[in-house]
């Protein structure tokens, strides 16, 4: 019987340059595998694979080797083990994140929380082409959301309270926006300059600012053989309902327009930004 090879790289196993060898790749959420999953592969590595794993360029983890005979076998172990098998092709892939706020100092969002959410609610939906989400934990941006087609990015809505503030002029040097002014009586913060990154509340000796974590979406981000910035079309968002009823929209966007085997990025560049926009701001508004 013929090998159906598009069906097993769609399950995650990819042909190697080595006959009837294959490179398996694990899912990951948000980075993080724990100590059994850890055991349970590399158990895997040594009975049916080359007794190591590569880490991809995406948080991803893979076991070449795997013989074509053994796939089942290795499919069941793996399972057993708490491990499950990743995805290929014109999908929503892995989901990445860095520590955000659950490890941290930096974070202002619950990263982990959020990319198992998403990747709950998205992970291998079948689209036009491959889908990536990536969540970073504040603007350091460590996990580079911009590279991804919709990145996520943890920043704060930051209001001043003036009975706590001692006026050290802590802040206004924090600041690299320059959205702070201080005054012989006051702090002025210039909104329209603020990029909600948070390190005014984050550096305050006093807890004199308010700050409301929310996340700032970037769409159309692009890292391989087309290298594109993702943007970031809304304002920051401070709810789960809204978060994702813009990704919902943005996966609908990407389904309904774009041509078979074209990224969302050309997608939007071709149907237009002012199209993308729209459909992205009405489903913010809700
Ligand atoms: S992006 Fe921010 S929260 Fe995430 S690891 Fe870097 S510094 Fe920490
Ligand atoms: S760092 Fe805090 S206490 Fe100091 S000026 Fe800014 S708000 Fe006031
Ligand atoms: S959140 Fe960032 S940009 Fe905005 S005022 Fe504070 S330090 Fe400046």
């Amino acid at each position: 019987m013929a090998v159906d090879y598009k069906a097993l790289k769609d399950g995650g196993f990819m042909r190697q340059v080595q006959k009837n060898r294959f490179s398996l790749r694990l899912k990951v959420v948000g980075g993080n595998l724990n100590a059994e999953q850890l055991l349970t592969i590399s158990e895997i590595s040594k009975k049916y694979g080359d007794g190591y794993v590569h880490l991809t360029s995406r948080q991803g983890v893979e076991i070449p080797f795997i013989r074509l005979e053994d796939v089942e076998a290795v499919k069941a172990e793996l399972e057993s083990g708490g491990v499950n098998t990743s995805v290929c092709g014109p999908r929503v892939r892995t989901v990445t994140a860095c520590q955000g706020s659950k490890i941290c100092p930096s974070g202002c969002i619950d990263t982990y929380a959020l990319a198992a959410e998403i990747s709950d609610r998205y992970f291998g939906r079948e689209l036009p082409h491959k889908f990536k989400f990536g969540i970073t934990g504040c603007m350091n941006n460590c996990l580079k959301a911009e590279e991804n087609d919709l990145g996520v990015k943890g920043g704060y809505t930051v209001e001043w309270i003036p009975d706590a503030c001692t006026l050290c002029g802590v802040c206004t040097k924090a600041c690299r926006e320059g959205a702070i002014t201080q005054t012989d009586n006051e702090i002025l913060l210039d909104k329209g300059k603020c990029n909600n990154c948070g390190r005014c509340a984050k550096s305050c000796p006093f807890h004199a600012w308010k700050s409301e974590p929310g996340y700032l979406l970037s769409f159309g981000g692009t890292f391989g053989n087309l290298i594109a910035r993702g943007e970031q079309v809304l304002p920051i968002i401070h709810d789960k309902e809204t978060l994702f009823r813009v990704a919902d929209a943005a996966l609908v966007f990407f389904d309904k327009y774009a041509k078979p085997s074209e990224r969302f990025r050309v997608a939007i560049d071709r149907v237009g930004w002012d199209t993308f926009k729209s459909e992205i701001k009405a489903a913010y508004r809700g």
